[in-house]
């Protein structure tokens, strides 16, 4: 015990180290709460807002909207993307457009933000939680092959789980803060089995697998905008597909299915109000605009956040995977042989010093709602779970430490 009391005292100084001492102000002082994400508007955010509120365009149709959708079709290499309200209608969208129906089961990760099984549910159909790997912390493509030709059975083309008799037909990957997925593997994975591959990149803009864009690997990709993600919207969301149909009905789907007309209200199919507002589309042109210095900045922080943990035993900076560029969306440390008590140890030191630390999400499969779903054993996942802690992952902390060496160096 003793022993592990005197990690925890190294790993929180060294914690404290790194975002304090090294940036430039404003975080040097202990006063000054670090937050996990905070979101910066340092570009044309204010320029393209008036512009919105000035001509009076700030809800549902917008020259921004078109155009942040046209750029981040452009950034991200896609045929199609299509914005949404958030991140969450974008997975629900992109389940349905997927082919996924009431009573199917979706493998998803029991390492995930709620809203990856959340948006299953909408459709009536059920989440099949499946383990996550050590080096990614995504989906184990290898575990999940031998599990699937133990509980699956192929008819008619499709797998269908023994147990439950329910078909199988989607696997919905993330890309866990930031890092990709063992893509070629899981996409072997589900041409073996026949399901659909849909990827929740709701994490994941500005990460690349083998040199491209994740969410141009499943047949539509979600990416979410939220206040807290690598950039943002304030709220916002978007679907990619390199299917120009499908992102056609997409986008007829997602903005209540309306046939065009100049004046008659005639809708073909039960459509959905999730159409991001201009008056959002125009912060997210302006952050695309800064997306590349943000990327930078992250990789800076990466960069200390692993030079500061490396001399210390019991600790190890989450890095990307060696075939992939991950956005390092939130910065993260795993304890070695954690137990939740010292996990929480170390988070409730650092939140005594303003540092809002904070850990992985309670798997899913824990929760009230999702109980009794079907799942594999995940013991990467409880592992992962009780010995990760995410840190302070701003733009403008990576930037302080540009700045500070930059003052250093002169
Ligand atoms: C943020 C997030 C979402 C949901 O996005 P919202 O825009 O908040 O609805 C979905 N999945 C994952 C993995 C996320 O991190």
């Amino acid at each position: 015990m003793e022993e592990k009391d005197s990690s925890v005292q190294a790993i929180v100084a060294a914690i404290k180290d790194a975002v304090r001492k090294s940036v430039a102000s404003p975080y040097t002082s202990e006063d000054i709460p670090l937050a996990l994400h905070e979101p910066c508007f340092q570009g044309n955010e204010n320029a393209y807002v008036k512009e919105c509120i000035d001509t009076g365009w700030v809800s549902s149709v917008g020259k921004f909207v078109d155009r942040f959708e046209e750029e981040l079709a452009a950034y991200t290499g896609v045929q199609r993307a299509v914005a949404v309200s958030n991140g969450t209608a974008a997975l629900h969208m992109a389940l349905l457009l997927a082919g996924v129906k009431a009573d199917d089961e979706v493998l998803v990760p029991a390492l995930t933000f709620v809203a990856t099984a959340n948006a299953v549910s909408y459709l009536g159909a059920f989440p099949h939680f499946v383990d996550s790997e050590e080096t990614t912390l995504g989906l184990d493509a290898e575990k999940l092959d031998r599990y699937l030709s133990v509980i699956g059975i192929q008819r008619d083309g499709h797998t269908f789980n023994k147990a439950t008799g329910r078909r199988i037909s989607v696997i919905l990957p993330m890309h866990t803060f930031g890092h990709p997925a063992d893509l070629d593997a899981l996409i072997a994975v589900a041409e073996k089995y026949r399901l659909t591959l849909v990827e929740d990149a709701a994490e994941s803009i500005g990460s690349f697998y083998k040199g491209r864009h994740t969410g141009n690997f499943g047949r539509i990709a979600a990416l979410s905008f939220n206040g807290n993600k690598t950039i943002t919207t304030g709220g916002g969301g978007a679907l990619l597909t390199n299917d120009e149909d499908l992102g056609r009905l997409a986008k007829h789907l997602t903005t209540q299915a309306k046939v065009p007309h100049a004046w008659e209200f005639v809708h073909d199919a039960i459509g959905y109000n999730y159409r991001m507002p201009n008056i959002n589309a125009a912060l997210g042109c302006a952050q695309l605009e800064e997306l590349d210095g943000f990327l930078q900045a992250q990789r800076r922080l990466a960069d200390r956040y692993e030079k500061v943990f490396a001399p210390i035993s019991g600790v190890r900076f989450v890095k990307e995977p060696s075939c992939a560029r991950s956005n390092y969306w939130l910065q993260a440390i795993c304890l070695d042989g954690a137990d939740f008590k010292m996990r929480d140890a170390v988070i409730s030191s650092l939140h005594a010093a303003n540092i809002f630390v904070r850990p992985a999400w309670r798997l899913l499969y824990k929760l009230p709602m999702f109980e009794s779903a079907p799942r594999m054993d995940c013991v990467t996942a409880e592992r992962i779970e009780a010995a990760l802690i995410n840190l302070p992952s701003s733009v403008r902390l990576g930037r302080g430490i540009l700045e500070k060496r930059g003052h250093d160096a002169s």
